[in-house]
């Protein structure tokens, strides 16, 4: 079984990404002292979460003798731009299997954000309706290059595969040398969690280290009974990979809130939007309204209930996802520009 520092690794992040504190934010809440780990700056193609799990998984496809990458996603999917980025950088081609599931989408949705940039690093797009089922979709193009004379290499949606989720094993235990460095110990970490690669890989990392501070996984995809049951079984999975026993990780260890989603998946609350809000006028940084704001909100909800005190050190990881902004502009566009007093 290799070990974490022995499985082959493409280099595309730039690491380690700063870990801040958040004083301003931090004042204004008077509650725990917030601290933000900026994996929005892992640097590839505009940066985020996926980026870390693909570094390990275009290195197997290099291995394999892939000549493609094949994943699939939504119009603004931020792992599917990341997987074109990291395709273009490493020489392979990328195809994308996109599913066009919002009827309702504005041009900015369909034109601007991750798909603009899916176009730029020159991604072949399979967009294909709402409902079909990716892996038929992942499959009929995995067929089609092969009867080319190509060699496909699938990636899972999320790039949530073990192979991924060790980016987040090694993300843990980068986390633990900062916070040592800084003399700090972290009472809770909390992110964004959907196809369940960085949580499973955050937890592994925790269960590498014994590490007992808890991981709050603020779901973004629902529902949270599967969430959860996921991200156990990708974490058991992992710590497979690395060589070590799955029972190192329980599903009582595995914590996911499942009511900062608002209306579903891609549909931002009111409370997502103040999320977003108060982190841009406070600390100047960008949060999205389809992953980070809601697990934003759900720090700022976890301190209003009281499960995060004064005297803690709360860590937000920010995974990234500011690329949609400019596809959710229509989420803004009635407020009006002009001036205003302080
Ligand atoms: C994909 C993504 C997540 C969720 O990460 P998973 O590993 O899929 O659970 C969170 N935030 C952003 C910005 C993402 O793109």
């Amino acid at each position: 079984m290799p070990s974490l520092d022995q499985l082959p690794r493409e280099r595309f992040c730039h690491l380690p990404t700063p870990l801040q504190r958040l004083p301003r934010i931090s004042r204004h809440l008077g509650g725990p002292d917030l601290w933000i780990k900026r994996d929005d700056c892992t640097g590839l193609g505009l940066g985020g979460n996926k980026t870390r799990k693909l570094e390990y998984l275009i290195a197997d496809a290099l291995r394999h003798g892939a000549t493609r990458v094949i994943t699939a996603g939504p119009l603004q999917s931020n792992h599917c731009r990341q997987t074109a980025a990291a395709a273009a950088a490493a020489g392979l081609e990328c195809e994308l299997v996109i599913d066009d599931r919002l009827d309702d989408a504005d041009h900015a949705y369909r034109t601007n954000g991750n798909i603009l940039l899916d176009r730029l690093f020159h991604a072949i797009l399979r967009v294909v309706p709402g409902g079909t089922d990716a892996e038929t979709a992942l499959e009929e193009a995995a067929r089609e290059l092969r009867d080319q004379g190509g060699v496909p290499y699938r990636i899972p949606v999320g790039a949530s595969a073990p192979l991924g989720a060790a980016g987040y094993a090694n993300a843990s235990l980068e986390i633990h040398a900062q916070a040592q460095a800084l003399g700090l110990r972290f009472d809770g970490i909390v992110h964004a969690t959907g196809s369940g690669g960085t949580q499973a890989g955050l937890l592994a990392g925790h269960a590498l280290l014994r590490s007992s501070t808890r991981i709050h996984g603020i779901d973004i995809l629902g529902p949270a009974a599967a969430v959860q049951a996921n991200v156990h079984a990708l974490a058991q999975q992992t710590l497979h990979l690395l060589g070590h026993r799955d029972d190192l990780i329980q599903p009582e260890d595995v914590h996911v809130h499942g009511d900062f989603i608002g209306a579903g998946f891609g549909k931002p609350s009111a409370r997502t939007l103040q999320a977003i809000d108060l982190l841009a006028r406070q600390e100047a940084i960008l949060l999205d309204p389809v992953h980070t704001g809601k697990a934003f909100d759900g720090l700022l909800g976890l301190v209003e209930r009281g499960v995060f005190t004064k005297g803690q050190n709360i860590l937000f990881l920010h995974t990234g996802g500011q690329a949609s902004l400019f596809a959710y502009a229509g989420l803004w566009s009635q407020q009006e520009v002009g001036y205003r007093s302080p």
